[in-house]
């Protein structure tokens, strides 16, 4: 059997005999355009159908020390924009030395085209240490911890939700 390919309709050449079908773009092979380099690219969705067992890895042993000299987040280290940390014992909290959001941003930049339309957003991201220990996780943190984290967190976001709409807090490990 081939396949050719006419506007949004696939022919199916089966056996001599054409027959047509209205493509579906989640289901069949197809070609896009991409306006930006004039250009098709073949997408081919059907091969997210393939069997897969799924890959397993091993966890790997925590052999991280309860504090690191080489860390920016631990208790008295330098940052990387040459700040140093207090030394804290619980929770610490400060914007990041590289947050994805600056409250200064412009709103418009110098130029606009139709398909690069922009503009700035303004923000701050604020980062939360956990535990003065490099080794320590959420699930491994006592109640009482894990409740000054989530007062923590809540506080930074009643502050922040306030000037800066749209707050979100997520987490990362710091890789
Ligand atoms: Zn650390």
């Amino acid at each position: 059997m081939a396949v050719q390919f006419a506007a949004a309709q696939c022919f199916f050449l089966d056996h001599g005999k054409a027959r047509s079908v209205t493509l579906s773009p989640d289901e069949y092979p197809h070609r896009r355009f991409n306006p930006l380099t004039g250009e098709y690219v073949i997408v081919s969705p059907h091969r997210t159908q393939r069997p897969w067992q799924g890959k397993q890895d091993k966890p790997a042993p925590d052999t991280r020390p309860a504090y690191d000299p080489a860390c920016y987040l631990c208790p008295g280290n330098t940052r990387a924009n040459g700040e140093t940390n207090p030394h804290y014992q619980d929770t610490f909290v400060f914007t990041n030395d590289f947050a994805a959001l600056l409250p200064d941003a412009p709103p418009r930049p110098a130029t606009s085209h139709p398909l690069l339309d922009a503009e700035g957003i303004q923000g701050t991201c604020r980062v939360i240490c956990f535990s003065a220990r490099h080794d320590l996780t959420l699930p491994r943190m006592e109640l009482a911890a894990l409740r000054r984290v989530v007062d923590l967190w809540g506080e930074q976001s009643t502050t922040w939700a306030r000037p800066i709409p749209g707050c979100r807090c997520l987490r990362t490990k710091g890789n």
